[in-house]
């Protein structure tokens, strides 16, 4: 398991549960999306209507599900959680859609992964609020329509473009999720450590935050390793000099960087002279699958300028040379 991951592990999720802030004032970062969700959800309120669908997008661990949860309290209806790959048939979404009360909030986790057939079977429940279902098979077979109440579809996908186009127009509201600064990340570690009721130094949570890839999960899965080194060798305060000692052992660098991407920052140096280089052939050089690399290592070492795709291929940049404290090979 990548200490780094965006991902959750299955022994995390119960601990992240009780870490979800519950209303948007609790909801750390992200003020666009927070801004703009306020407005909408007050204006839905004030009409005594239905949320508009909304649909969250960005890289795992950002916080997707934690809004889905609070878009439902805020709007004071119930949350019913699934995912896509969860609804195996359209028999499955009419089950859970005839189950809304007015004005539900219905999350759909990694919506991109729908079935076709249940994806067509949703345009009409988020557009008129309809099923059209079809009961029994062959000559016989006929067609009935079941009302919906109002509700609103929360999706959320780690990637926008692969939705189908017509899926992604039914949605009223998009909102892109960004990689937080690490200001926000520290104040939700400071929120955290709160919560465990442990003592943090101001230095010691923006240590964790440099380190957590702008991604709160991290922070929170970073905190929580930093936290055992204090109990077990300091007096259960996090000290700066307990965080850096702990993240150090636990090969996490002062970018969050860990030993992959080590492997692939250095593999396209040492063999490729830092670049262009096809992914392909990256992929092949350091034993990767090079979807792999495209959607899990990529994005962040993309984001904080490390990489960039060129034409020609992938050319790590001067940040790189500086991180590693190596010389520029002349070309
Ligand atoms: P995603 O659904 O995008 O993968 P989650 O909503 O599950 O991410 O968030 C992962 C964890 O990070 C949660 O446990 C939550 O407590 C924390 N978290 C995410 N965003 C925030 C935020 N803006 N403020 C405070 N904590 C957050």
């Amino acid at each position: 398991e990548r200490l780094v991951s965006g991902d959750s592990t299955y022994e995390e999720q119960e601990i992240e549960f009780s870490l979800r802030p519950q209303n948007l004032t609790q909801y750390i970062g992200q003020d666009k999306v927070k801004h703009n969700l306020q407005i909408f959800i007050e204006a839905a309120k004030l009409r005594h209507e239905a949320l508009d669908h909304v649909l969250l997008y960005g890289p795992p661990g950002l916080g997707k599900t934690t809004l889905a949860a609070i878009i439902a309290n805020e709007m004071g209806v119930n949350l019913r959680t699934t995912s896509g790959p969860a609804i195996e048939r359209p028999g499955d979404l009419a089950a859970v859609l005839t189950a809304l009360e007015p004005g539900d909030v219905l999350f759909i986790d990694e919506i991109h992964r729908l079935h076709r057939s249940v994806e067509e079977v949703l345009y009409s429940a988020m557009e008129d609020f309809c099923l059209d279902i079809v009961i029994g098979k062959g000559p016989t077979a006929k067609s009935v329509r079941v009302d919906l109440p109002p509700f609103t579809l929360v999706g959320a996908t780690t990637r926008a473009g692969m939705l189908s186009a017509p899926l992604r127009d039914r949605f009223g509201v998009l909102c892109r999720l960004e990689y937080y600064e690490e200001y926000d990340l520290a104040n939700i570690v400071e929120r955290t450590a709160d919560v465990f009721t442990i003592g943090i130094e101001q230095e010691a949570t923006i240590e964790i935050a440099r380190r957590s890839r702008g991604t709160p999960r991290i922070a929170n899965r970073l905190l929580r390793r930093v936290r055992d080194f204090a109990q077990v060798r300091g007096d259960g305060t996090i000290t700066n000099e307990i965080t850096r000692t702990a993240l150090e052992l636990l090969q996490v660098d002062k970018r969050g960087l860990d030993h992959i991407d080590h492997k692939l920052l250095r593999g396209i140096i040492e063999r490729f002279r830092g670049g262009p280089v096809g992914l392909e052939t990256i992929a092949a050089s350091i034993g990767e699958e090079a979807h792999t690399i495209e959607d899990v290592y990529e994005p962040y070492l993309l984001q904080i300028g490390f990489l960039q795709r060129t034409p020609r291929g992938r050319v790590v940049t001067h940040l790189v040379y500086e991180h590693f404290q190596i010389e520029v090979p002349e070309k």
